[in-house]
């Protein structure tokens, strides 16, 4: 069996990205805090929680956001646009994120195509 290589931009890894590092974050908050509660609100790992997840969602908004480049042709393309699904081969009907769900049938998009040479890879 042999299937087509793809080559990837790692768009989703920028999500999962995100998400282990709010994960090592809280474990560290976690581990590291002290076990009376009253004591753990005065420590600078508490003090820390607010302003991670604000720049954490920051980053996720422009995370979104970023264009990438095609590992094809190198052109910049956009990660907001009227995109296909090929699960269940319909188009969106209006301007969304590459990172969102499909509007129909609810499936995240794992390639796309480049708006410039045609190719496809792997989001
Ligand atoms: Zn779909
Ligand atoms: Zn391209």
């Amino acid at each position: 069996m042999e299937e087509k290589q793809l080559k990837s931009v790692f768009f989703h890894f920028r999500f999962k990205f995100l998400a282990i590092t709010a994960i090592f974050f809280l474990l560290w908050v976690i581990l590291s805090g002290s076990a009376e509660f009253d004591q753990f609100t005065k420590t600078t790992q508490f003090k820390l929680l607010g302003p991670f997840f604000i720049s954490s969602g920051i980053f996720y908004l422009l995370f979104r956001k970023i264009p990438f480049k095609c590992p094809n042709c190198y052109k910049f393309i956009s990660t907001r646009k009227d995109w296909y699904c090929p699960s269940c081969e319909k188009k969106q009907g209006r301007e969304r994120y590459l990172s969102d769900k499909c509007v129909h049938c609810k499936q995240m998009l794992a390639t796309s195509f480049c708006d410039h040479c045609k190719e496809e890879f792997r989001l």
